[in-house]
């Protein structure tokens, strides 16, 4: 036994305070309700209650527990409430956690196959499975020509897509000379925002990225679309990528995948399909006709981090061939090469993605799967979608409130007819009463209120209770 001076956490040491963590994480799930669902800290509150300076000598985890409990939970937005109703949610799950934890325990960066090929293989076939489970196009399976890898998120899946379709369309000489300033590319007026950082970053820049116009559901116009290609051939610019969205952050608004990818495949433009949110619905053979004309798509993503149960960040990312991705990426400096890389015979997900690191994320999302089955995740999302509708029935039936957009799936889009002053205050009201949390957006020009309903553990009682307490600030606006 060696007796070197360590600061280290010994395995015994390890497995107390984990199983600590454990029994912490397990109890917070069960008073979740209790909190108010969004933080109502002021800004620097959390950091002023925090020491000046890091500690000389190392504390224990009884005493970082306590911290947690009392500095931390405070300035803590609830995500995991089933009274979250914000944005899009971004879901844990018991496996998840578990599979995560897993992960971390491993440590492993599989940026090379041969760094740990479980890492590389897992990830594969996991994704290889969600084609299956989703019925996406054949062309998406690594046996195919091209195949599907994690992404941290959405936003970096789209800029690998624009980044391949840049490549691919100047003949892989912009990675060589940089940009020219004659690509450009679409998007509709309702894209996420994450379309125009990719723009920005990927060196076409803001004004070349065409935001095409939006029909009255607020799905990007085809013909808009075809109109502005032309033009922009005509005026001399090189149209290279279009990104539809499946499942807008605004609206939940489905874009017309079948009559854009026509489109790009009569311009050879490259087409990626954003299904952030909304993809997960796939499980369920009833809603994948929003997926219809998918297998004209050159690239695809959605999260399992929003409504699959599967904790932050697992965005699934799919080529439909995989040499044009690689082409883009691909560097192999001296320190990486290995035999595994030289015989071609395995993928080395760093070719396919913008940081040479990756973590092993298909842990959670295996476990995830493994644990609820495609039933399990079928019946969740079916519920979700079910209590939307029934949100959206009583929005329709109570005279003071509209429906702002139509309610494909699980994101109710409604406003108090008083006005945009009204539908603030109403906001306003319930964020700081703690009971739920939702938020807004613009539509048609009008502030409009949005409750997604695809929290982990959202059930009936939930959405029942958020709607009693909508009506009863409505009944008390001014
Ligand atoms: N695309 C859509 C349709 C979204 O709704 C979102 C986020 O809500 C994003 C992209 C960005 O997601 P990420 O945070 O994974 O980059």
């Amino acid at each position: 036994m060696s007796d070197e001076k360590s600061f280290h956490m010994s395995p015994a040491e390890f497995r107390r305070h984990g199983h600590a963590v454990v029994d912490w994480i397990a109890d917070y799930y069960s008073r979740i309700e209790t909190f108010p669902v969004l933080s109502r800290v002021e800004p620097g509150e959390i950091r002023a209650s925090l020491p000046a300076d890091p500690p000389r000598k190392g504390e224990s985890v009884e005493a970082m527990l306590h911290d947690v409990e009392k500095l931390i939970l405070p300035g803590v937005t609830h995500w995991q409430s089933p009274n979250f109703y914000a944005f899009y949610p971004c879901n844990a799950s018991g496996p998840s956690i578990l599979g995560d934890l897993l992960s971390s325990g491993l440590g492993v960066q599989g940026m090379l196959w041969a760094t740990s090929p479980a890492c590389t293989e897992l990830e594969t076939h996991v994704l290889d499975w969600l084609v299956g489970m989703l019925s996406l196009p054949q062309r998406f399976r690594s046996t195919s020509t091209g195949g599907g890898m994690i992404q941290d998120s959405a936003s970096s899946a789209s800029l690998c897509a624009l980044l391949a379709a840049r490549e691919r369309a100047t003949n892989f000489a912009s990675n060589q000379h940089g940009c020219d300033g004659k690509l450009v590319a679409y998007t509709s007026a309702q894209a996420n925002s994450s379309i125009v950082k990719d723009a920005q970053i990927a060196g076409l820049g803001r004004d070349r990225l065409r935001l095409i116009e939006v029909d009255q559901n607020f799905a990007m116009q085809p013909d808009a679309l075809a109109r502005q290609i032309t033009a922009d051939r005509q005026a001399g610019f090189v149209p290279c990528f279009v990104c539809a969205t499946v499942g807008t952050t605004s609206s939940n608004a489905m874009d017309p995948v079948a009559d854009v990818g026509r489109i790009c495949r009569e311009h050879n433009l490259w087409l990626h399909v954003d299904a952030a949110m909304a993809g997960t619905a796939a499980l369920c053979p009833e809603f994948r006709h929003m997926h219809n004309g998918l297998e004209f798509a050159d690239s695809y993503c959605f999260n399992a981090h929003k409504w699959m149960f599967t904790n932050f960040d697992c965005d699934c990312f799919y080529v439909a061939d995989r040499a044009s991705l690689v082409q883009t990426f691909t560097l192999l400096p001296e320190y990486l090469r290995n035999k595994a890389t030289e015989s071609g015979a395995v993928i080395d997900y760093r070719d396919w993605q913008i940081p040479l690191g990756r973590r092993f994320r298909a842990l959670k999302l295996w476990f995830v799967i493994r644990h609820y089955g495609v039933e399990g995740l079928q019946h969740h999302v079916r519920e979700h979608v079910r209590l939307a509708q029934q949100f959206a029935d009583w929005i329709r039936s109570d005279d003071r409130f509209e429906l702002a957009a139509p309610v494909p799936l699980n994101l109710v889009c409604f406003r108090h007819k008083g006005g945009d002053e009204a539908n603030q205050t109403l906001m306003d009201r319930l964020n700081r009463s703690g009971d739920l949390y939702l938020t807004h957006t613009r539509l048609n020009e009008r502030l409009t209120l949005r409750l997604c309903v695809g929290q982990t553990n959202t059930i009936e009682r939930h959405v029942e209770h958020a709607w009693k307490r909508i009506q009863e600030e409505a009944a008390s606006l001014p």
